[in-house]
């Protein structure tokens, strides 16, 4: 791998006023006319239910935040643990406590839905299924240290690999596919990298099998916004550059070029990283510029039937397409 930063770079680099992050992102690539304009109507069939999708998300609200420790995050596992059982053709739980910097001790569960469990060729999405214990973004300075509802920020994704697995079920794969759903990725502090990542780094730790070696692997986060940009992030782009281009060159087959767009701009402190760094490729599919992020406004009416609708359809024909001989 490509020799990358020692530091993490602060996943929060949208603290920055927006007009700030708008002004970076033209600096950091020629943009093109009509990027950010709506995408094309949505001419293929898809495979994908954004309905579905979006309820999906509403449900993932209702539970409450899904803070590790909390009922909603017990209540919340255990649905995800049952939808996954009547989907996928084995599902593994990996549960362990995490002691955090302070000494607080959280229930862990890491969720592996599988299908075709043998197969050597693999495709690896995975999401955190966690939301965030405190609004340290909110406009409302009284509510800094309240969890976030994590609509988009948590929801969005679950909400995607649900719906993948549904697609797997209606049609199996004819590849191997892993749907991971990642705890405590959002619990402590991105700015001194504590207690942060807590559950990818337990699953880079504990593969599912020695010499587990997914050929790509997709993390999907905060993929609901209404306007979607999906910057080439720095780190997917260098840890695994191959697994950036497929994807990005499904969603142009699909349609949705001026969603996934041929930018890059940040660098992301997610999921990814504890992976790529046992040799996994993977990537990361995320917008950060969502006016809501870790404040209490992160609710399903800034999540978009349509943007899901779009992330689901390609997150399925990159499966359908590492399908094709
Ligand atoms: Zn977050």
């Amino acid at each position: 791998m490509p020799p990358r930063p020692s530091a993490f770079a602060r996943r929060i680099i949208a603290r920055a006023p927006l007009v700030g992050l708008t002004v970076a992102l033209i600096a950091c690539g020629g943009e093109r006319a009509g990027e950010r304009a709506p995408d094309a109507t949505q001419a293929l069939p898809s495979e994908f239910d954004a309905d579905t999708a979006f309820a999906r998300v509403e449900r993932q609200v209702a539970f409450g935040p899904r803070v590790p420790g909390t009922a909603g995050h017990r209540a919340m596992g255990d649905w995800l643990v049952a939808a996954l059982r009547a989907r996928a053709d084995t599902v593994l739980v990996q549960e362990w406590t995490h002691t955090t910097a302070d000494g607080q001790r959280l229930p862990m569960r890491n969720i592996l839905a599988r299908f075709r469990p043998a197969d050597a060729r693999r495709v690896l999405y995975l999401a955190h299924w966690d939301t965030r214990p405190t609004a340290e973004r909110d406009a409302d300075r009284s509510k800094v240290h309240t969890p976030i509802p994590g609509a988009n920020d948590g929801g969005s994704g679950v909400a995607i690999l649900l719906g993948v697995a549904d697609a797997l079920r209606a049609r199996a794969p004819s590849v191997g596919v892993d749907l991971l759903f990642v705890d405590g990725e959002d619990w402590g502090s991105f700015e001194t990298n504590t207690d942060v990542l807590i559950g990818a780094t337990y699953f880079a730790d504990h593969l599912p099998s020695p010499g587990y070696s997914p050929m790509l692997g997709v993390l999907w986060d905060m993929v609901g916004d209404a306007a979607p940009v999906f910057l080439q992030e720095t780190w997917s782009a260098q840890g695994a550059p191959e697994v950036l281009q497929r994807v990005w060159s499904v969603a142009a087959e699909r349609g949705h070029g001026a969603v996934f767009t041929n930018r890059g701009g940040y660098e992301i402190t997610d999921d990814h990283l504890p992976l790529q760094r046992k040799g996994l490729r993977v990537i990361d599919v995320i917008d950060l510029d969502y006016p809501w992020h870790h404040s209490t406004e992160d609710t399903p009416d800034k999540v978009s039937r349509r943007t899901l609708g779009i992330v689901g359809d390609v997150a399925v024909a990159v499966i359908r397409a590492v399908e094709a001989p």
